[in-house]
């Protein structure tokens, strides 16, 4: 999903790379034909309890200076007739791209300005007259002027991997499992349909993918391992939490799909996560960056969290 950034802090760095990161990916994937909707996201209170959360979800928003606006229950029925909710909030700027196709093309692009795309293991690195020395798992050396530590569940054991970098502000990753179920019945929607979020997620939503495959999740489990199984004891909750927005769900047509892992460092129920971009002030090596912290909306920031790195670096 491409997210618009009405979920984060204003002033947090999640803001600023989500709702910059947004448009430059609908950018990119226009001018590279990459398939794409601008569906929408239609957020909704469920029940009165939940209208002064969806209030301060539409301020943090509009902080963030997301386009967004308050449904009412008609208005939400005359676009999702499927729906209940007491009212609800619209972001248009929510959507969907081909992320096999995006990350070809990115693929694609470094290649052709000369550089080499590895895909081999990193194992450790070394600094050696102003070069990072990199040892891989085909026992090659390689040197290179900039070392990026973007390794998502791997960056606390990767940055123990390289000499002489301070340790202290390197967090530790923890992992926050999510399953994802398949409906097998027709879409019936149009747009991505949320709960509200909560402090370890955005809640189990209503998603299609580009070929309108109608999903839904993730949910969130702290786990101790990378371990990608599915546990199939997670449906009540799946079915709880849709029922809650959607009149004609029928729980039978739930299939179990597949789990990711979110890099975590905070532990659960503590919300607030920002994204982290460490550089020679934080852990002492120059041309060094280690990125921490890059979970949800991590894919929707990808650009401009690049963009970041290349100013932290100061290469022009
Ligand atoms: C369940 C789930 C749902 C999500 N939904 C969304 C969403 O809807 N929208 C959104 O914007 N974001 C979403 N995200 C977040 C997004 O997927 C991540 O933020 C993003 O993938 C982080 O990118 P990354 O490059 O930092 O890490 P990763 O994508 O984890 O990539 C790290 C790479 O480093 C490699 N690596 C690790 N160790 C080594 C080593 N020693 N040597 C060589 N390579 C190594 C790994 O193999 C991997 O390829 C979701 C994530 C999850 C798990």
């Amino acid at each position: 999903m491409i997210h618009a950034g009405l979920y984060y802090s204003p002033n947090s760095l999640k803001a600023k790379v989500c709702c910059d990161g947004r448009q430059k990916i609908y950018e990119y994937v226009t001018a590279k034909n990459i398939p794409f909707k601008k569906t929408g996201k239609i957020i909704v209170a469920t029940d009165e309890s939940q209208l002064d959360q969806l209030q301060s979800l539409y301020d943090s928003g509009r902080l963030n200076e997301v386009p967004l606006e308050f449904l009412s229950k008609e208005k939400v029925n005359s676009l999702e007739e499927e729906i209940k909710c007491e009212t609800a909030i619209f972001s248009s700027e929510s959507g969907v791209i081909s992320v096999p196709e995006y990350l070809a093309a990115l693929e694609e692009d470094i290649k052709k300005t000369g550089y080499v795309v590895l895909a081999s293991e990193f194992k450790q690195a070394k600094k050696s007259k102003g070069q990072f020395e990199l040892t891989l798992n085909t026992s090659d050396k390689i040197n290179c002027t900039y070392l990026i530590n973007a390794s998502g569940l791997h960056t606390e054991d990767v940055a123990n991997r390289i000499e002489e970098i301070d340790l202290p502000k390197i967090k530790k990753v923890m992992y926050a499992k999510g399953h994802y179920y398949l409906y097998k019945k027709k879409n019936p929607f149009k747009h991505l349909i949320y709960p509200l979020p909560n402090s370890n997620g955005h809640g189990i939503h209503a998603g299609m993918d580009i070929d309108n495959n109608l999903r839904f999740g993730p949910n969130a489990k702290w786990v101790d391992s990378i371990d990608y199984s599915f546990n199939e004891n997670t449906l009540q909750e799946f079915c709880n939490s849709i029922k809650s927005y959607w009149i004609n769900f029928d729980p039978s047509c739930l299939i179990p799909d597949y789990t990711g892992i979110r890099s975590k460092i905070v532990a659960e129920g503590e919300g607030g996560q920002d994204f982290e971009i460490l550089g020679s002030g934080d852990h002492g090596l120059e041309n060094l960056i280690h990125l921490q912290g890059i979970d949800s909306p991590g894919l929707t920031s990808s650009l401009s969290i690049a963009a970041e790195v290349i100013k932290k670096l100061g290469i022009h």
